[in-house]
């Protein structure tokens, strides 16, 4: 029942931590349950949840342009984002971090606009985050109505936020260059020897589709993967958000750098881009984690969806159902995900790991009768599942109910925002 590297999942279970959010205890109850503990009761106890790609702030982008393939769904996206305010990323922030903590999310990798003030939110909330903001050219300005900033002032800013928040265990820094066809290649090489200087880690949109790398072949005689290489970007710890179209090549390049994966199976198909080769990357020993990308292109934060649907759609491609085992995406939103985006102490159950722990409720339909929980969770659960979630010891979602944030009043501002932006009344 072990999908995770040293831990496992928990029918009727107990955990325990110290005042510091570390595991003590992991393993069957001991006991009846405490004055102060959860009743876990009927429930199913497994990791927190990891998103290893996301551009949590454009929630409220919810829906704009749901039949576009990558690049005219590009333009449209960033004619709605040039129009955001600070304050509108600051609640569509929100919105995404309630959407992921009800969900059992509590980590994940983010690349957009990120100053201090949205990373407070994030360890206000509860959650962690790799945040890495998203730079396109020197001189590109991300979202001017939001923060004036250029490309190069941003990539200051990284470092800026990265020695700030050094040693936090809730944020963790990242440079964040968009992908080889929008950040030009002094772009490429200087955030790689950014990396290298202030040994940061790297998030990249690469070889998302097919005309991508027919472009890249053209342009510089190389595939994506094979370009960020040959930059220098991948001597430091790289996240490749997609690889949908990495060759075999592409893959021992990867492999042999070290570098992860984020896999996106849902936000890949409904852009109509394809699917990742997975299990050619698991096989060649790449670390794979399971992203969402932004529900502009997906349309939920919910992981469990990426879990069943990555793993159906390569047993489809295959036309084998042992191409990929069962257990092997609920590994990927796990363990595997936490060591993509630079979060290895969380992920699994265990005693030292960090105490982020998810509480799955199996009181419905389709979880009868509970046969096996790795089967339910890989298969039947979604998101509405969670039942409680812990992060670094502290809870956050009770009852189906986040603790650390006002849902409606976020679900109204969100609102409004989207009326905005459709030219109707705020
Ligand atoms: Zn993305």
């Amino acid at each position: 029942m072990t999908f995770d590297d040293a831990g496992s999942i928990h029918p009727d279970g107990e955990v325990a931590h110290d005042d510091g959010g570390t595991l003590t205890y992991v393993g069957p109850r001991r006991g009846p349950a405490g004055a102060g503990d959860l009743d876990v009761t009927g429930t199913i106890v497994m990791p927190g949840l990891v998103n290893a790609h996301a551009h949590s702030a454009m929630t409220s982008l919810r829906g704009v342009s749901d039949d576009l393939d990558l690049a005219s769904w590009l333009r449209e996206i960033r004619r709605a984002e040039l129009r955001l305010t600070a304050e509108d990323l600051r609640w569509g922030l929100r919105l995404a971090l309630v959407e992921m903590l009800r969900s059992g999310t509590t980590t994940f990798a983010d690349m957009f606009l990120w100053d201090a003030g949205l990373l407070g939110d994030v360890a206000a909330a509860g959650m962690r985050v790799m945040a890495a903001p998203t730079v396109f050219g020197y001189e590109s300005v991300g979202y001017p109505s939001a923060d004036p900033r250029d490309g190069r002032a941003t990539l200051d800013l990284t470092e800026r936020l990265a020695a700030d928040f050094a040693g936090d265990r809730h944020v963790r820094i990242a440079f964040g260059p968009h992908a080889p066809y929008t950040s030009p290649p002094e772009v490429l090489r200087d955030v790689a020897a950014r990396a290298a200087r202030r040994d940061l880690r790297v998030l990249i949109h690469v070889s998302e589709t097919a005309p991508e790398v027919a472009d890249s072949l053209a342009l510089h005689g190389l595939t994506p993967v094979a370009h960020v290489e040959r930059l220098g970007l991948l001597e430091v710890p790289t996240l490749v958000a997609h690889a949908v179209h990495a060759t075999e090549d592409d893959i021992q390049i990867l492999a042999a750098a070290g570098a992860a994966v984020a896999h996106n199976p849902v936000s890949n198909l409904k852009l109509g881009s394809g699917a990742a080769p997975v299990p050619a990357m698991l096989a060649a020993g790449v670390t794979v984690g399971l992203g969402t990308d932004s529900v502009a292109s997906n349309n939920t934060l919910d992981m469990f969806e990426e879990v069943k649907t990555g793993t159906i759609l390569q047993r489809g491609i295959h036309r084998a159902a042992d191409v990929v085992a069962s257990e092997a995406y609920l590994r990927m939103a796990t363990a595997a995900g936490a060591r993509a985006v630079g979060f290895p102490e969380t992920g699994v159950l265990a005693p030292g790991r960090w105490a982020d722990v998810v509480v799955v409720g199996t009181d419905s339909t389709r979880a009868t009768p509970m046969r096996a929980p790795a089967s339910f969770l890989g298969f039947a659960a979604r998101g509405d599942d969670v039942r409680h979630v812990v992060v670094a010891g502290r809870l956050v979602v009770r009852d189906g109910v986040v603790t650390t944030l006002d849902e409606a009043e976020i679900r109204a501002q969100v609102g409004a925002t989207a009326r905005r932006l459709a030219g109707g009344p705020a």
